[in-house]
C-alpha cells in the first residue's frame, strides 16, 4: 500500500462527501492542509461547489477550517433534505473545576468559562450539545461542574479549557481572501494552462496525459479522479484550475 504524508497531495473528497451523506448533519474532516488560508480558501468554495465538483450541487454541504494539530483541516457536513440540521454555534460556555491559581489557596472553585465549539486537537465539533451537570463531594460540601463528551474522541481537561478561556476570542468572521498568484509556468497548472492556450478545445484526459508525460503522475491521477466524478465532463483550463486550487497558492500568514 502506498504510504501518504500528513498533507495530502490528492485530497480525497469524493471519499468525504460518500461518508457525510451516509451522515447527514454530521460533521466529516475532508482533508488537512498546511496552511490556514488554504484550508478557509476551501472551505468557502465548498458550500457553493466552486471548482469543487464533489460538492455539487451548491448548497448540498456545509464547510468550515478549524486548525488541527497536524495542520488545519476541512470539516464538511451534508445537509441536504427536509429536517434543518442542528445549527454549530461558535462558542460555548461551561462551568468547571478551578482551584486557584495562588499558592496557599485552598478550597473547591467553580467557575463559568466560555471557549470555542471546535476540538483544539482536530478542529471537529466539541460536544457543546452534550454538556452535563456533574455534581462532586469536597470536604463535606457538594459542588456542580460541568462535563461533555466530544465525538472526535479527545478529551478536554478542565485546566486546558481554562487557558484557552482565557486566550483572546478571535471573531470567527472569515477575513477577506487575498487573490491567489496566477500558477507558475513550470507548475502542473501552468503547464496544462500553456497547452491550452495552444490547443483549443482541449480536454481534461489531454491535461492528465501531459502531465504524466512530465512525471506529475499524483497529479494527473488527480485530474483523472475528478474526471470520473463529473462523469467526464471537464476541460483542461478546468484541470489547471482545480490543481491550482488544491495547490495552496496562498501565501501562509495571508489570512490571520
Ligand atoms: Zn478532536
Amino acid at each position: 500500500m502506498k504510504s501518504r504524508s500528513v498533507y495530502r497531495a490528492t485530497p480525497d473528497h469524493a471519499a468525504a462527501t460518500a461518508t457525510a451523506r451516509e451522515e447527514r448533519g454530521q460533521w466529516v474532516m475532508a482533508c488537512l492542509y498546511p496552511s490556514s488560508a488554504s484550508a478557509k480558501t476551501i472551505a468557502r468554495r465548498v458550500p457553493i461547489a466552486e471548482m469543487m465538483p464533489a460538492y455539487e450541487p451548491a448548497g448540498a454541504y456545509e464547510a468550515y477550517a478549524a486548525q488541527h494539530t497536524d495542520g488545519h483541516a476541512l470539516w464538511v457536513r451534508y445537509v441536504v433534505g427536509d429536517e434543518p440540521v442542528p445549527v454549530l454555534p461558535d462558542r460555548m460556555s461551561v462551568r468547571i473545576r478551578h482551584d486557584g491559581d495562588g499558592p496557599g489557596y485552598c478550597g473547591v472553585g467553580i467557575i463559568t468559562v466560555t471557549v470555542s465549539t471546535r476540538c483544539p486537537q482536530c478542529g471537529g465539533p466539541r460536544g457543546f450539545d452534550t454538556v452535563i451537570p456533574h455534581r462532586f463531594h469536597h470536604d463535606g460540601d457538594w459542588y456542580v461542574a460541568d462535563r461533555w463528551a466530544n465525538k472526535c474522541g479527545h478529551v478536554d481537561m478542565y485546566d486546558a479549557v481554562l487557558a484557552e478561556s482565557r486566550e483572546v476570542l478571535l471573531p470567527l468572521v472569515a477575513a477577506p481572501l487575498p487573490v491567489p498568484a496566477p500558477p507558475a509556468e513550470d507548475s502542473p497548472a501552468g503547464l496544462i494552462l500553456t497547452a491550452a492556450k495552444k490547443s483549443r478545445g482541449m480536454h481534461a484526459q489531454q491535461a492528465a496525459r501531459l502531465l504524466d508525460v512530465h512525471g506529475h503522475i499524483e497529479e494527473a491521477e488527480r485530474i483523472r479522479a475528478e474526471l470520473r466524478s463529473r462523469n467526464g465532463h471537464m476541460s483542461a483550463k478546468q484541470a489547471a484550475d482545480l490543481l491550482h486550487a488544491l495547490s495552496g497558492p496562498v501565501a501562509e500568514g495571508g489570512v490571520q
